[in-house]
């Protein structure tokens, strides 16, 4: 018996419950929302990770041959589209390849980069170390890193923003501090300690490895806490990825129009990555983008949220998941509050993806596209599925009449993670997609 009244519908409910994979469509989807908010300037963020790039290139002598510009490639996907029975007719399949993001290898780059870099610039600026708006490799100078040697940047994190904070917050020369939760992977803490990062380990989950880094960094005030639930800096860094896409999606002539539909598929965690994009997005593409998020079946926090009604804090506990996913980068039981404010018109829909759908999808595109990712990353791999294939997909193409276009369509994969996974637990993972879908 249930004691409780559910804010969510019956029929979403039992399929959370019964931790099916489906897509929900967000009523509240507004397809003529342009976000305007004069809170979040991304120009001023482009400029700052461009006004950046001498200073990667002396703090990852790697960069060099990207000229410190932190970039992914865009390619096309068209083995593994046919290998799931996808044709022309459905359109054409691309992958963001945000998994081999220089340096932090993963989506998180762009966000943690950004923050860490304005704090640094601020801090330097307020020290005269450098003038506003000028090139930052002065921040690499031996008076600069004095300067930061004082201070501490700490983070909570279930290891991808932990690895992108803690690796450009060690470089510059900062006390980096990482709060980890439970399922943190192994390897994740290991590969942070070897840069000289502290690990502070929290039997608990994401949501309670964040409280308690916010809590230790307030007690100091030359502490600077990133906060992955209510960054500003954070979400503007991940929509400078808009742009980028933008410009790929034009050398690669792509149209993008009333006739030429666009639709994204990101991976969700507390949804500050997938929101800052889709923010970002929707300003350059309006309506003719789709955005949709992926989410673990055990960890949907974006969709409960904003299936809820979006008034009130609620959590998948609330309704009776348990956040056990082998999808680390995505194991958040609790969305950002900010976040599903700011994306509440703007995002398609969400749907959820099972764990073995994960680590096959995984497998195929390893087999087919020679693509090694982590599993949170494959999410966005069953988006084209959930439009084309599920009658809640069919239903919001001819909801917005783009039903006679998918030929002319355009589908975005957003690979999130992977590249600095070490090989025997990339083998590891193989291994257990090739036994999942030998299986199937
Ligand atoms: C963090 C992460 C995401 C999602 O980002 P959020 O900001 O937490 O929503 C997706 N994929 C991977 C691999 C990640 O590490």
């Amino acid at each position: 018996m249930t004691c409780y009244t559910s804010p969510l519908e019956p029929a979403v409910q039992s399929q959370l419950q019964g931790r099916e994979e489906f897509l929900w469509l967000n009523p509240s989807y507004d397809s003529s929302a342009a976000p305007q908010d004069p809170l979040f300037d991304i120009a001023t963020v482009r400029r700052r990770l461009e006004r950046s790039a001498p200073l990667l290139v002396r703090l990852f002598p790697e960069l060099k041959s990207c000229n410190g510009l932190i970039r992914s490639p865009l390619i096309a996907l068209d083995a593994l589209a046919q290998r799931l029975q996808f044709s022309s007719e459905d359109g054409a399949w691309l992958m963001k390849c945000d998994h081999a993001l220089p340096v932090a290898g993963s989506v998180k780059a762009r966000g943690g980069f950004n923050e860490v870099l304005a704090f640094a610039e601020d801090l330097a600026c307020q020290h005269k170390i450098v003038q506003d708006q000028s090139d930052l490799s002065a921040l690499a100078d031996p008076e600069a890193r004095k300067l930061f040697s004082d201070f501490t940047v700490s983070v909570g994190s279930t290891g991808n923003l932990g690895l992108s904070i803690g690796l450009i917050a060690a470089a510059l020369g900062f006390r980096s501090i990482v709060h980890m939760s439970a399922d943190a992977k192994d390897w994740k803490k290991r590969r942070l300690r070897l840069h000289g990062i502290e690990v502070v380990e929290h039997a608990g989950d994401y949501a309670e490895a964040v409280a308690a880094g916010r809590a230790a960094a307030e007690s100091n005030a030359k502490a600077y806490f990133v906060d992955d639930e209510n960054s500003a800096q954070l979400f503007l860094g991940y929509a400078a990825a808009a742009m980028e896409l933008f410009t790929q999606l034009k050398e690669a002539n792509v149209i993008v129009d009333e006739k030429h539909p666009l639709f994204v598929y990101l991976p969700c965690g507390v949804g500050g990555a997938p929101g800052g994009i889709t923010y970002g997005l929707k300003q350059l593409f309006g309506g003719h983008v789709h955005c949709f998020f992926a989410e673990p079946t055990e960890s949907p926090c974006m969709l409960v949220q904003l299936s809820s009604g979006n008034t009130h804090p609620i959590s998948v506990y609330d309704v009776g998941l348990k956040n056990r996913t082998e999808a680390d980068g995505l194991a958040v039981a609790q969305a950002s509050q900010l976040v599903a404010r700011v994306v509440s018109k703007l995002v398609s829909g969400c749907y959820t993806v099972r764990d073995d759908s994960l680590f096959k999808l995984r497998y195929l595109l390893s087999e087919y596209e020679e693509i090694e990712i982590e599993p949170s990353a494959a999410a966005g791999i069953l988006g084209p599925f959930m439009l084309l294939r599920t009658k809640a997909g069919q239903e919001y193409l001819k909801t917005w009449g783009i039903e006679g276009n998918m030929r002319n369509a355009t589908h975005v994969v957003w690979s999130t993670g992977g590249a600095l996974v070490p090989p025997e637990e990339q083998q590891r993972f193989h291994a257990i997609g090739r036994a999942l879908w030998d299986r199937s």
